[in-house]
């Protein structure tokens, strides 16, 4: 099959492969009668025609009934969307591309043709695309540069439910596209609000009371069976769980087991694996696949691949499978009961990756994935009093984020009476307020006589990155160094370019040794970056030295996107050669709100927040006690830790921002 004519660049060669046997000409007939089957088909004309009639609609059913896959392909065969392309949101990246791959299947046609995907650092659309998934996080980024969404006729904002930072601003955004292109007399805006069922009213009265359609969905009973006593290791616990229904059960019955995130998952997986090369013969053979939004797409479809008859599939999957994706035959759900969220820290003014507990919302949700096909069991690793203290519904993103992105994003939309903007949920003045003092102090806006951009605002929105990484890339122009801080930015925006095989870590760690930079883990990048090019991306060379090959093609590409943004800013793009000092006061002055001081004591506190803070075990200055360091993330595990380090020199973070750090000027020595 001939390659699809791809407007901007694809990815990589690993999609055009992919592109001729995922979605061939084949099983179109197949995957006809799978539609037919739906829960959503019955309803298809009744919904099309209530859709065509309404200017906003919401649209109510269960995980897996057909909204996501089935009402935009319903919408583009009737003509609703009038030749205009029909734009479908999804609060995951994973979820965009493999919801894609699908309907671009079951339209029988390449992907990128009709049917297309827009991620960030990814367009897989072309001028004939009419049905275009994306991030909700891509098209807010396409409405700062137009306002009123043009392009398009129908808006689906689906997985309303999970309330995105994102989705939140964009429930604002158009629904002020949709009246400001009535007001001007231009084609109308049509809506589409699609989740599972959650917070309906709420839905329904912010969008000027639209009409709910309710699709049925097929739910089968669900037992719930809790731990009688509170599990401390959770994912101990789920993997017993596992191999005790394991042996019970008849095969082809799957599992689906919800965990946090990537390290955990692939550790669980590992487990999985190793244990039941012990166990050969009791219980059928085990299929094991992990599903997080890091993985490389042609493992995330591995999920979907029919288990071989005979042997059981095991799912380890984050909150992605909660209702994004929708996968055949489970028929267990483990529930860890536990999710990674951000958290807003008001003292600091910074976000916080932490493990909390879900929702109940959210662990209804998850006990339903096993009830799809027939009736189920789940297993929750917890009890039924912790289930009690549970909060009733998720809260959403943007009322526990830090908002500068968010309030950087609005203010290029020309909206500058941030307070009053028609959030569906009001974030708090002090997180407002927190984000606007960030952006000024990184010199975004002005805050004279109202909140305005700066020409170095209104550069750094052109930059699809946090604002304190636009604003390094920014400040590495007047330091000369664009040419390596684009390297280290890109190595930051994509998953870990390091591979630690659990079995052998010491003899990763030890290859790895040779890029490693007591300057810290940003020199370090730009040291495995500058090799892997020195090598022309050589995979042999990856495999020997633990480099992730598909990580570091994508810290390339994004590279390469950014450098072209640079590019049409005119900004020069220069070395600095072997002079790192300087990159690192480039990095001071994007994120010297997250810098650290050593303590006489020997441990590090956080000089905003004047909290204790440690050094990650995977940074290369893990061992080395360094007087200021800046870091790019904290997590919070056993202890809030750092991660993405660099040594800095105090007098850096003072010239970086004097106002910020005024009361608080950290002491040289
Ligand atoms: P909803 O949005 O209502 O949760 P979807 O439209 O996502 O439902 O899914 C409908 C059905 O399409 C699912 O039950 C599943 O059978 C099928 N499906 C969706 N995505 C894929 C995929 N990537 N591979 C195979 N089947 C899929
Ligand atoms: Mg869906």
């Amino acid at each position: 099959s001939e390659e699809p004519p791809f407007k901007k660049k694809k990815l990589s060669s690993q999609h055009s492969h992919s592109h001729a046997s995922q979605n061939g000409f084949v099983n179109t007939h197949k995957l006809q009668q799978e539609r037919r089957k739906l829960p959503i088909f019955p309803a298809k004309h009744k919904l099309t025609q209530q859709i065509r009639s309404l200017d906003t609609a919401i649209v109510i059913g269960e995980t897996g009934s057909g909204k996501t896959t089935q009402i935009p392909q319903f919408l583009h065969e009737a003509g609703v969307h009038r030749g205009s392309i029909i734009a479908v949101t999804q609060p995951r990246r994973v979820a965009a591309i493999t919801v894609s791959q699908r309907v671009a299947q079951e339209s029988g046609t390449l992907l990128g043709h009709l049917v297309g995907y827009s991620v960030r650092f990814e367009d897989v659309t072309s001028e004939s695309t009419k049905i275009k998934y994306m991030t909700d996080g891509m098209l807010l980024r396409e409405s700062t540069l137009d306002p009123l969404m043009k392009r398009y006729s129908i808006i689906v904002l689906d997985e309303a439910h999970e309330r995105t930072i994102h989705t939140d601003v964009l429930f604002g955004v158009v629904k002020k596209a949709q009246r400001d292109r009535k007001k001007k007399g231009l084609k109308p805006l049509k809506i589409i609000v699609m989740s599972a069922t959650m917070d309906v009213d709420h839905f329904s009265n912010y969008f000027n009371k639209a009409p709910v359609l309710y699709l049925e969905g097929r739910q089968y009973p669900v037992q719930v069976y809790y731990s009688t006593t509170s599990q401390s290791d959770y994912v101990m616990a789920a993997v017993v769980t596992l191999f005790q229904l394991h042996r019970d059960q008849p095969p082809n019955q799957d599992v689906l087991i919800f965990m946090t995130g990537q390290e955990e998952i692939e550790s669980t997986v590992r487990c999985i694996r190793d244990i039941s090369k012990d166990m050969v013969g009791e219980g059928p053979p085990l299929v094991v696949c992990p599903l997080y939004a890091a993985l490389p797409s042609h493992l995330q479809l591995k999920v979907f691949n029919k288990t071989p008859q005979g042997s059981r599939k095991v799912i380890v999957a984050t909150n992605i499978a909660e209702t994004s994706v929708t996968i055949h035959g489970i028929k267990f759900v483990i529930d860890t009961g536990v999710v990674k969220a951000k958290l807003y820290n008001p003292n600091s003014g910074l976000d916080l990756l932490k493990v909390v507990r879900i929702s109940k919302a959210q662990a209804l949700q998850r006990t339903g994935r096993a009830g799809r096909e027939s009736s189920g069991t789940c297993y929750r690793i917890y009890t039924e009093e912790e289930f009690d203290s549970f909060k009733k519904n998720t809260v959403p993103e943007i009322l526990r984020c830090n908002l500068s992105s968010v309030v950087l994003q609005l203010l290029a939309l020309g909206i500058s009476d941030i307070v009053n903007f028609d959030f569906m949920d009001k974030p708090s003045m002090e997180s407002l307020i927190g984000a606007v003092h960030q952006l000024h102090s990184l010199g975004a806006v002005t805050k004279e006589d109202c909140i305005k951009l700066t020409p170095l605002g209104k550069q750094m929105v052109s930059f699809p990155l946090d604002p304190r990484l636009s604003k390094t890339v920014l400040i590495a122009k007047d330091n000369h160094c664009l040419e390596e801080i684009l390297s280290i930015v890109s190595m930051l925006s994509v998953d870990s370019v390091m591979f630690t095989p659990q079995s052998k870590r010491e003899e990763a760690l030890e290859t790895r040794k040779k890029f490693i930079s007591s300057d810290g883990d940003h020199v370090t990048y730009l040291n495995i970056y500058r090799a892997y090019k020195s090598v022309r991306g050589n995979k042999e060379w990856c495999h020997e030295n633990f480099i992730n090959l598909r990580n570091m093609k994508l810290a390339l590409e994004v590279r390469k996107q950014l450098r072209g943004i640079c590019v049409k800013l005119e900004l020069p793009i220069e070395s600095c050669g072997q002079d790192t000092s300087v990159l690192r006061k480039c990095l001071a002055f994007g994120f010297f709100m997250n810098a650290a001081e050593l303590q006489k004591e020997g441990e590090f506190i956080s000089l905003s927040s004047r909290k204790p803070v440690s050094i990650h075990p995977s940074s290369s200055l893990f061992m080395c006690k360094p007087a200021y360091v800046i870091y790019n993330e904290l997590i919070q595990t056993t202890k809030c830790y750092m991660r993405d380090l660099s040594v800095v020199d105090p007098d850096w973070l003072y010239e970086a921002a004097p106002h910020y750090f005024r009361k608080k000027k950290p002491k040289p020595g």
